[in-house]
């Protein structure tokens, strides 16, 4: 039996500390928030009862059968497709490029082989092999669709021009020939009956698992631990001793109406000089419930401060510069492992989330069974 050490509440740290405590080992999980789940928290608005996700909002998808068979075994997922919406030039229109938007853009009543003409057409196939983010929307969706849906919204996301950008920060969003607007094309999607909480308490919800909430990690709280899976953000483990690596981070407007205020859960605003990005309404995301009025959030991007709770990884060459030299310190821990989005500095959806953890934890164990040092980090984080 081991004395296990988790700072960090979120999934990462729940389904590592749910996998080590079911082989008898002893967990101490930490979070200095007051409340479990990390950034997946959600809880009901006090005036309507709404669900409402405090970080952002969640939608579960995965093509992972290990991971959807995971997540089921701590709550009841409801059917849920994302179908999100773009306000551009006084209209709206549907998002992913589908269709629909290409007919309804260029005024057109295109079949599915006219619309893919249409845009090879308008696509700029100079461009072989797209590097930024503005090269691949321009080979791929030619410049009026790019500068209408992605030019605006991307600069407000993430603070600099597209051209500046990664090609694949545009490739998680797929372009349709025809009417299919769900945002995801994974095989499973779903939203939890009961929001986000209570799946990461179930999973910490084990005898050999003590949580303390409101508790910051301190030297003091590695004494007799034999292995330690830092969640948290892997420059602060070291005092941010080389500078903070940078980060996007989110400030939400909330307002109520009593009227349904948009008539779907998300909204985005593709131009630039409307200064949010998107507007969700969170009774949407839990169309299984009936509620009058809405609960909206604006949401807002910015560079994340050290007070702010940091988002999205930038990624960007300086920060990967930096990166690599926590990763050359981190290298030579003993008795330590990072993982989760914070720990790894990477954008990590939720199933990828589980999935890792659910890694770490299995190559914990073996490295036991077979007395092997356990590696610092069990993914690639270069
Ligand atoms: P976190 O949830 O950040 O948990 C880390 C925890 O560690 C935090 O609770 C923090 O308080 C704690 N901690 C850090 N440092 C310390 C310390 N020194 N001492 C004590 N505690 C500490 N994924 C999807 O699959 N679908 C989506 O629709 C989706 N939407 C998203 C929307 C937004 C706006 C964002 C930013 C992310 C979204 N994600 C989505 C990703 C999802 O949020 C992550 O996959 C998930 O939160 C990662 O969990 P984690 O445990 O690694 O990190
Ligand atoms: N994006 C955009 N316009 C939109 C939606 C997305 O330009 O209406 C860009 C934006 O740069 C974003 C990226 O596409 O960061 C990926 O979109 P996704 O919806 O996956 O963003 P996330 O879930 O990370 O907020």
């Amino acid at each position: 039996m081991k004395n296990i050490l988790i700072v960090g509440a979120g999934f990462t740290g729940a389904v590592i500390a749910r996998e080590l405590a079911e082989q008898g080992h002893k967990v101490r999980v930490i979070d200095s928030r007051e409340h479990v789940a990390g950034n997946c928290f959600s809880e009901r608005d006090k005036k309507t009862g709404i669900m409402v996700h405090i970080y952002g909002p969640h939608i579960f998808h995965t093509d992972n059968e290990e991971v959807w068979e995971y997540i089921n075994r701590f709550t009841e997922m409801m059917p849920y497709i994302n179908r999100v919406k773009t306000t551009v030039y006084g209209k709206v229109f549907s998002l992913p490029i589908n269709l629909h938007t290409i007919n309804q853009f260029f005024n057109k009543t295109c079949s599915p082989k006219e619309a893919r003409d249409l845009i090879e057409n308008k696509s700029d196939q100079s461009i072989l092999d797209p590097i930024t983010f503005e090269e691949q929307a321009l080979r791929f969706v030619g410049r009026e669709l790019y500068e209408a849906f992605f030019k605006g919204y991307t600069v407000k996301q993430w603070g600099m021009s597209p051209s500046e950008l990664p090609a694949s920060i545009l490739k998680r969003l797929p372009v349709r020939f025809n009417y299919d607007d769900n945002y995801f094309s994974h095989k499973y999607q779903g939203m939890p009956r009961d929001g986000y909480t209570p799946i990461v308490a179930n999973i910490l919800n084990h005898h050999n698992i003590t949580v303390e909430l409101e508790h910051e990690y301190q030297e003091v709280d590695r004494e007799g631990v034999d292995h330690l899976f830092f969640t948290g953000p892997i420059d602060s483990w070291y005092g941010y001793k080389f500078g903070r690596l940078g980060y996007r981070t989110l400030d939400f407007e909330k307002f109520h109406t009593e009227d349904d205020f948009q008539g779907t859960a998300v909204m985005n605003y593709g131009e630039e000089n409307i200064p949010f990005t998107r507007i969700t309404d969170h009774k949407y995301f839990a169309p299984w419930e009936q509620h009058v009025g809405s609960v909206c959030y604006r949401e807002f991007s910015r560079a994340c401060t050290p007070d702010d709770t940091p988002y999205y990884p930038i990624r960007q060459m300086g920060e990967m510069e930096l990166l690599n030299k926590y990763l050359t310190l981190a290298e030579t821990e003993k008795n330590i492992s990072f993982a989760g989005r914070l720990g790894t500095y990477r954008y990590l959806d939720m199933d990828v989330t589980i999935a890792e953890a659910l890694n770490m934890a299995r190559i914990y164990l073996e490295s036991l069974e077979e007395t092997k040092k356990m590696p610092v980090f069990t993914v690639n984080v270069r």
